[in-house]
């Protein structure tokens, strides 16, 4: 954030718009950044999710989530600091759209905590990947969130895990085209959605390696999904998934417009169009998800 743009921050918390005692380059409030929600509660062990919603995530013995018992994610766990409501919320659209970029430090600390949690699983060296942007959304956005949320999570880590051997590939994964709102799409379209959303750029380069795919929010997994499946086709030893934030599942199933703003849009991805069909009907047998 450069001199004049410090000067024309408000002096009010971006986030409860309560004043600030003084101008500051991250406009936010001492209380909000104390109330920023924190993951809680039972999670299923591989994806991350809530084990306590009704219908879609009966606890099982296994630890997992419906969705992960039926239709396995192609990464090995995910994990994120905290749910996407809230604060978070709040600070992510601040990020995204107001574009208030000195916010990524910030979050990029809470996101570095939440890849802390691989710590002690995780390979002892990784590449890190962000989510991509379309190329498209990306000139429109000016920058992508997700990389920016990774370069300051691993400022974070480099202190915090010294031997941990975390390098950004930003670079590694392309969208191939832009990937609309699963908002209103029938089955069948949020399978064609999804279909081919990814491609590895550089396939010799994560060969036998280990990635780490960053992005700001996940939500049904399928983003997720997706990237991991790309980087595992082209021959990735272990794809690892860390997020800013978690979309309840159950949740957006009746919220409908309220999650469209979510990135994790590219539909319910499995690993060939059959588990994709399959990890869809998951949901038709109970409720549609909203996008
Ligand atoms: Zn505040
Ligand atoms: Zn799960």
């Amino acid at each position: 954030m450069d001199a004049l743009g410090c000067a024309l921050l408000p002096a009010f918390c971006a986030l409860c718009g309560s004043p600030l005692p003084q101008l500051s380059s991250v406009p936010i409030c001492a209380a909000c950044w104390t109330e920023f929600p924190v993951q809680s509660g039972s999670l299923c062990a591989r994806c991350g999710d809530l084990l306590d919603a009704p219908a879609l995530a009966v606890p099982s013995s296994s630890g997992l989530c419906r969705p992960c018992r039926l239709a396995p994610p192609p990464f090995v766990r995910a994990v994120a600091y905290g749910p996407y409501q809230d604060r978070m919320r709040a600070a992510i659209h601040a990020l995204k759209y107001d574009r208030l970029h000195p916010l990524a430090r910030a979050l990029g600390r809470m996101l570095a905590q939440a890849i802390a949690q691989l710590a002690a699983d995780a390979p002892s060296e990784m590449l890190v990947v962000p989510v991509p942007l379309h190329r498209s959304k990306h000139a429109q956005r000016g920058f992508n969130q997700a990389r920016s949320l990774a370069v300051h999570a691993l400022d974070a880590l480099r202190k915090t895990h010294p031997a941990w051997r975390l390098t950004l590939a930003s670079s590694t994964l392309m969208r191939l085209r832009p990937t609309e709102s699963q908002a209103g799409l029938t089955s069948h379209q949020r399978r064609s959605n999804v279909r081919g959303a990814f491609s590895v750029s550089d396939p010799a380069a994560v060969t036998a390696k280990h990635i780490l795919v960053i992005d700001d929010i996940l939500t049904t997994g399928a983003t997720a999904r997706a990237a991991a499946q790309a980087l595992v086709r082209a021959g990735a030893a272990s794809v690892w998934v860390a997020t800013l934030a978690r979309a309840r599942r159950n949740n957006e199933l009746h919220l409908g417009s309220n999650f469209q703003d979510a990135e994790d849009t590219t539909g319910l991805s499995g690993s060939s169009p059959d588990a994709a069909e399959q990890q869809t009907s998951i949901y038709s047998s109970h409720d549609q998800p909203s996008f």
